[in-house]
């Protein structure tokens, strides 16, 4: 049915679910303002544990998450922290730590939407699900190095890197390097001192771009679209 919708949630139980929502876009919809994206809610599904498409029968807003809706670029940021988080987390699986820093990531941009706080969630989502990229010290011997192989998720010194195809590789420069375990590192209230320059922030976001473009063997789709508007 047209005025059906099918709803994809985060949750911390059952990572990604998706659920039907019937009647969701009739104007009288029980669901009232609750299936916006980015909504935090309270829902009930209906259907087996595992049922692949659970019906959903009751959904309470806790967090409108309003403020992220507003501005077309903050959307666009917003949505691809969703984009990647989907895209990474595989089915069903409990997700308490990435549920709980989206959550926070998401109140954080709410208050401050930057470039600067969706790249920070990108960073520290790659870290849980353990693909986050090796940017200081070469990924087969250790020893100094600074350019990287997004083929290889690491950076490698000359010697190990001898007669690798160098195309598309990024020289690592020591600044990026500082911001980007800052953005991995410091507690969360802090990061709002991070203050990088234009040309740090464009090179951090290029280097990890090339990573996940590798982890997920296409664009990530928004990137295009906030390209564009931001
Ligand atoms: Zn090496």
């Amino acid at each position: 049915m047209e005025a059906d919708l099918i709803v994809t949630y985060l949750t911390p139980g059952h990572g990604v679910r998706k659920a039907y929502a019937k009647s969701a876009r009739k104007v009288k919809s029980r669901f009232g303002a609750s299936l916006e994206p980015l909504t935090h809610a309270r829902i009930t599904l209906m259907g087996k544990e595992d049922a692949e498409l659970p019906r959903l029968t009751q959904s309470d807003i806790i967090q409108p998450h309003q403020g992220l809706r507003e501005g077309l670029s903050c959307f666009a940021l917003a949505s691809e922290m969703a984009e990647l988080t989907m895209g990474l987390l595989p089915p069903g699986k409990p997700a308490q730590g990435v549920f709980d820093l989206f959550l926070e990531m998401l109140g954080q941009m709410e208050r401050d939407c930057t470039e600067l706080g969706a790249l920070l969630y990108k960073i520290r989502l790659l870290a849980l699900k353990g693909y986050a990229p090796r940017l200081s010290g070469c990924g087969r011997c250790d020893s100094k190095a600074a350019r990287f192989f997004a083929s290889q998720g690491a950076v490698l010194c000359d010697r190990c890197s001898g007669g690798m195809d160098r195309r598309g590789t990024i020289e690592v420069s020591p600044g990026s390097l500082r911001l980007y375990e800052s953005l991995s590192t410091w507690e969360l209230d802090k990061t709002a001192r991070i203050k990088p320059s234009e040309a740090l922030l464009a090179e951090v976001r290029g280097l990890l771009d090339a990573h996940l473009e590798f982890i997920l063997a296409r664009p990530l789709r928004s990137r295009a679209f906030t390209s564009k508007t931001v």
